[in-house]
């Protein structure tokens, strides 16, 4: 059988060391992470986010998703919105966007093992990335409202070749949050 790729073979332009499939073995060996409290307290501290726009209160609707706890907000809660990249060095991959976070402190995500819910009902890409930092196309996944969003993370995160996910809006597109192997 010698020269027939296999299901999960990768494009030929750049060859993985294979280890064996199946490196998640239970169900609490993932987390879910939301922006990093820190960072986002030496943007409260500094007045402005990474990219110069001014930390500016807004009053929230009640939709808005906030990626400081990963839930929506609630009618009233005051807010901000900021430009935010999951890079934190120079990368020819980074990406940066509009995300909605809380304007104070608030604290954090609260179940890292769990899917966060106020996300499972919604048009998602889950967006891979290899140990080298670039894109893994052959594991990019959509998912629908009514698919198993944690299914499919956890089938992505379990190709060997990835090392991470993040999870954005399929309709906007925004970095909704970042899903990563416990180590
Ligand atoms: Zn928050």
């Amino acid at each position: 059988m010698a020269g027939l790729p296999g299901p999960d073979a990768v494009a030929d332009y750049r060859q993985h060391t294979r280890r064996p499939v199946g490196r998640l073995i239970g169900m609490t060996d993932i987390e879910f992470i939301a922006i990093d409290p820190d960072r986002l307290a030496r943007m409260r501290e500094h007045g402005a986010d990474e990219h110069g726009n001014p930390w500016t209160p807004r009053t929230a609707e009640g939709w808005e998703p906030l990626r400081c706890c990963l839930r929506v907000a609630g009618p009233d809660e005051a807010i901000a919105l900021i430009t935010y990249s999951p890079w934190t060095a120079p990368d020819p991959w980074l990406e940066a966007g509009p995300v909605f976070v809380h304007f104070e402190r608030c604290d954090g995500y609260p179940t890292p093992g769990d899917y966060p819910e106020a996300f499972r009902r919604s048009r998602s890409m889950i967006n891979p990335f290899d140990h080298a930092g670039a894109r893994a196309y052959q594991h990019i996944t959509f998912v629908e409202p009514d698919d198993d969003h944690a299914a499919a993370v956890r089938r992505v995160l379990d190709a060997p070749e990835v090392s991470h996910v993040h999870v954005r809006s399929a309709t906007a597109g925004c970095f909704t949050f970042e899903v990563r192997p416990v180590t």
